[in-house]
């Protein structure tokens, strides 16, 4: 971490990319920002309606027709935009060119550009200086990658709440309560010989209670906008043959979607993914979750878990048919024990196979207490009913308390629960009567992982990874 951000101009050379994607398009768009590109522009742009004061003479979002040369060769027709800090995209001096699609004459005149001062702007670039030049915060930085991104209209919503800075405005409020009270604690330090308290230990721990719980309802909304984003994580497990392949199949039949998340966050592969009624249900990492029961039998218990841990939703597949289902329910029971919390669902296949599947149905439901359901994953029976248990096991997970406070990103998921624990330490050194000032490095570092989040805080390879994701002139 290196302090606060205050906003700074950016030296150096100004940069350039183009903005739309690679391919034939009627039109394009390449754009530079930074010191001087109002210049670089005039000298290669030539208006079609003389006379004209020149462009860097010129007020912002003004908008020019004319050609781009360079030297005695045409490169383009092309409309010129320009925009004068702070009024643009990245609060600094801008220029954005429309000119014709495809690669070609992009390419031209981003060489054009390249050729005249500019430099090639790294992937997130321009984003990266709104924010280091103070116009946005981080959380709206992240918010462009995900309104990019975003393949679903839930995902598009968020992102535009994001933008929109309501949990900004949240986090920032909270951490300037978190900074008053460390700012007593720190006070209290510098007149240590006078043994004074700024603020009463009781009306700091009630303070911190306060701001705890805020933070507690903010890691809540992350499990519920994650759910709204991407589906409910279903895992399918089971012992080899149990049937999984086949009910996977199934379920995902005509319905099938396959939904690919950006990458960096949480998933960067293809999952697949189907919706009944409303809800979208992820099939998530399949592949090592049809492994996890016989590591659970082999590997021990721990390990496997570890897979099951993410799931929302766990259907527990046994083959109906199999004589001995003893190891199974103690499997059952360990699964519920270690995740009270993740919703279970026994799913008894192969009822096709064996007469006596009823009574060991209600058998395994009287054992492990929980639903049992029968279905032939291979015939297609009971599969309406397994989906609409799903449905109503599931209902409600994603309602919200509060739409304009989500959290939906994993960094920030996990800087809240760092702040949280250390909002927790604080309190705990409090109530052991410890001394001001480990108290007040807990509250110092719960304010960093909150500041991380809006980028109140830098942290260098915060920024490197987000901005990694953007593409090259956003
Ligand atoms: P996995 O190892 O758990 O993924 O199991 P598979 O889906 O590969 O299924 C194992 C075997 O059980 C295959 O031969 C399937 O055709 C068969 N199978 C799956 N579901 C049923 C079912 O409902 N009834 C019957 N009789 N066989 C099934």
């Amino acid at each position: 971490m290196s302090g606060d951000a205050s906003p700074q101009p950016l030296g150096g050379l100004p940069v350039a990319a183009i903005a739309t994607p690679v391919g034939v398009g009627a039109l394009a768009i390449v754009r530079m920002s930074g010191e001087g590109v109002l210049s670089i522009a005039d000298r290669v742009f030539q208006a079609a309606h003389e006379p004209e004061t020149p462009l860097s003479a010129s007020p912002g979002y003004t908008a020019r027709f004319g050609r781009l040369h360079d030297g005695g060769e045409m490169i383009d027709e092309v409309v010129v935009l320009v925009f004068r800090t702070p009024n643009s995209f990245t609060a600094e001096d801008m220029v954005e060119i429309t000119c014709h699609g495809g690669p070609v004459v992009t390419g031209r005149v981003l060489q054009l550009l390249l050729d005249n001062g500019c430099r090639l702007a790294e992937p997130g670039e321009f984003t990266r200086r709104a924010f280091l030049n103070g116009r946005i915060d981080l959380l709206q930085a992240e918010a462009i990658g995900e309104m990019i991104h975003a393949r679903s209209e839930s995902a598009y919503r968020t992102a535009v709440t994001q933008l929109e800075g309501g949990l900004s405005k949240k986090l920032d409020t909270l951490r300037e309560r978190l900074l008053e009270s460390c700012a007593l604690l720190e006070l209290e330090l510098d007149f240590s010989e006078e043994d004074l308290e700024f603020q009463s230990r009781d009306e700091l721990v009630s303070r911190l209670g306060t701001l705890q719980d805020e933070v507690a309802r903010l890691i809540d909304s992350y499990r519920q906008g994650r759910l709204l984003r991407e589906g409910v994580a279903t895992a399918i497990i089971g012992r080899p043959n149990a049937g999984k392949s086949t009910l996977l199949n199934a379920l995902l039949g005509e319905e099938r979607a396959i939904v690919s998340h950006m990458p960096g966050t949480t998933r960067d592969y293809i999952e697949e993914c189907f919706i009944h009624e409303k809800t979208m249900f992820r099939l998530t990492d399949t592949a090592g979750l049809r492994e996890a029961v016989e590591e659970i039998e082999h590997e021990g218990i721990r390990r496997s878990y570890e897979k099951i841990a993410r799931a929302d939703l766990i259907l527990y597949l046994m083959d109906i048919g199999e004589e001995d289902y003893e190891a199974e329910i103690t499997t059952v029971r360990n699964i519920a024990a270690e995740y009270p919390a993740t919703k279970l669902l026994v799913v008894a296949n192969k009822t096709d196979r064996s007469a006596s599947a009823g009574e060991r149905m209600r058998n395994i439901g009287e054992e492990t207490g929980r639903p049992v359901l029968g279905i032939s994953a291979l015939h297609g029976e009971g599969l309406d009913a397994l989906k609409r248990e799903m449905n109503a096991m599931t209902e409600g997970l994603d309602k919200l308390h509060d739409a304009s406070v989500l959290v939906t990103s994993l960094r920030h998921y996990e800087a809240l629960r760092n702040a949280r624990d250390a909002l927790q330490n604080a309190r705990e050194l409090i109530d052991a009567q410890s001394e001001t000032e480990l108290i007040a490095f807990e509250l110092r570092s719960a304010l960093d992982y909150v500041g991380e989040i809006t980028g109140k805080v830098v942290n260098e390879e915060v920024l490197n990874t987000i901005f990694e994701r953007f593409c090259i002139g956003k």
